[in-house]
């Protein structure tokens, strides 16, 4: 079916007036479908396909004449036995008596127990021989229909094996064009998956991105395809279309807000514009301009490998870790919540010390949810960090999530709140915001030392990383308690020229 519709397909990428350069190679791809193999196929293949081979009806009525007399003969044999089952009532006088046959025993005459009698008794016990007695029935061979039987199983095996050895033809012919099949069946994934995105962007209003080579992250009104739609399905409110614009002036944001707000989405909704944009794909958003990522890192969603004898938190560190390792200025790094997995103060180092190097080191753009409201105070020491937050409204001590990403830092978590929407027996409620309450006091005195100025930062890493030297490498390799004096000088003289 696939080969045959790839002609016309060919056909009319041939006659579309503007056809993309890939187009045109699927097209070329599909053109060459015009193979000896196809018509072959056509030619001997039946309409309806059984599952199995050894099932039979594979080959088409008419296809070859052995097959066809093989299969007459089979089926011929089905109607005589038929017309056996009328001669053998009248013979009889047994009007319940009936041919069938199953799987094990293959074809047999039954009859009600109550009226078996007249078949084991003279004169008809000479040509009906019991074979089986089952619950209220008897079952009886005649050499007539065991005649009968043979006839046609030789004549099915004939015909399957007609249809085995055509298969095998076609299977061989088939195999001898992989190439061109293969193809083929490569153009055609291609165009499918090509339609499948314009009718997507069609349909839900996608727009096409600009890609170049700038560094530029610049994204109006993104949506997230998969959650825009589980809405949508759910009838729910609209999904809010949110910027982003990485670049000038920040391209590192520190993204705040409560759970349930959408940081995860917002966070995840860039990284698929970017993977969307870059495949070629229109992209839901009124606009995008992003300037090429060459590699996009994530570290979302907390997962153990305990089999691998991970916990939740080293597999955070492992991945953020290989983050920070790997970046680039051109690279694009969603980070969601680092350091949640350790205590507060750990996790806060962290998160921390992992943002001052992902914008002095790494330069890359980011985006950086995080539960620290310490870290909103970074953007005003960092010149391309910038604060962002999810907006929510407070009402009667109820929250109302707006899902709207603003510039600003988060005022706080309403975790007791989101905690309160979740479920939570009202007295844990009551005593979380109590014992909140006192810890914030108590933090208040404790006035926080002003880290900024405390921590001299990555003055360290902002040093140009030592670069390998031959005198280094040399160096490492003497061992001077093993040196005479002789060697050491000679060493010495060696290190001098490679200075
Ligand atoms: P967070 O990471 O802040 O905890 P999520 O990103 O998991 O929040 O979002 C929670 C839920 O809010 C989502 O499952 C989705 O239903 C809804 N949501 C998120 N972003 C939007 C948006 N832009 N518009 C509408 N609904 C949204």
């Amino acid at each position: 079916q696939h080969l045959e519709a790839a002609l016309p397909i060919a056909r009319d990428l041939a006659n579309a007036p503007v056809v993309a350069s890939d187009l045109a190679d699927i097209a070329r791809d599909l053109a060459a479908a015009r193979l000896p193999v196809a018509d072959a196929l056509d030619a001997a293949l039946a309409d309806e396909l059984p599952i199995l081979l050894r099932d039979g009806g594979c080959m088409r009525d008419g296809f070859r004449a052995d097959l066809d007399d093989a299969r007459r003969l089979s089926s011929d044999g089905r109607s005589v036995i038929a017309g056996l089952q009328a001669k053998y009532v009248e013979q009889t006088g047994v009007k319940t008596l009936k041919v069938r046959h199953n799987n094990v025993l293959g074809y047999f005459i039954e009859t009600p127990a109550s009226a078996a009698r007249v078949l084991s008794l003279p004169p008809h016990d000479r040509v009906f021989q019991h074979r089986q007695t089952v619950s209220n029935a008897m079952r009886f061979m005649t050499p007539e229909l065991g005649e009968i039987e043979a006839r046609m199983a030789v004549a099915s095996e004939r015909a399957l094996a007609i249809e085995v050895e055509v298969f095998d033809t076609l299977v061989a012919s088939i195999l001898s064009e992989e190439i061109a099949l293969g193809a083929l069946a490569a153009a055609l994934g291609d165009l499918d998956c090509i339609c499948a995105l314009a009718a997507l962007a069609e349909e839900q209003g996608y727009v096409r991105p600009v890609v170049d080579a700038s560094t530029a992250f610049c994204i109006v009104g993104g949506r997230h395809p998969v959650v825009e739609q589980a809405l949508k399905r759910e009838r729910g409110p609209a999904f809010i279309g949110n910027d982003c614009q990485l670049g000038q002036p920040a391209r590192l944001w520190i993204l705040t807000g409560p759970n349930m707000a959408g940081k995860s989405t917002f966070l995840r909704q860039n990284a698929v514009l970017a993977v969307m944009a870059q495949m070629g794909s229109f992209v839901p958003a009124a606009s995008a301009h992003i300037g090429v990522v060459d590699k996009l890192f994530s570290r979302v969603g907390a997962s153990d490998d305990l089999a691998r004898g991970r916990s939740t938190f080293m597999v955070e560190m492992v991945e953020t870790a290989a983050i920070l390792h790997q970046a680039t200025e051109r690279s694009l790094v969603i980070l969601d919540e680092i350091g949640r997995g350790t205590a507060t103060f750990d996790g806060l180092s962290i998160a921390w010390a992992c943002l001052e190097y992902l914008h002095d080191v790494n330069r890359c753009r980011a985006l950086f949810a995080t539960h620290y409201h310490e870290l909103t105070s970074l953007p005003g020491r960092l010149p391309n960090a910038s604060n962002a937050t999810m907006a929510v409204k407070e009402w009667k001590d109820e929250i109302v999530f707006l899902h709207q990403v603003r510039s600003g830092a988060a005022d706080r978590s309403y975790g007791v709140q989101v905690a309160k929407l979740a479920g939570l027996p009202g007295a844990v409620v009551d005593r979380a915001r109590a014992v909140l309450k006192v810890l914030e006091e108590a933090g208040e005195t404790r006035k926080a030392v002003s880290m900024h100025e405390t921590l001299p930062l990555f003055a360290a890493a902002q040093k140009p990383a030592p670069q390998p030297s031959p005198v280094v490498d040399a160096l490492k390799a003497i061992n001077p308690d093993a040196l005479t004096p002789r060697q050491a000088l000679d060493a010495l003289y060696r290190l001098k020229e490679l200075e």
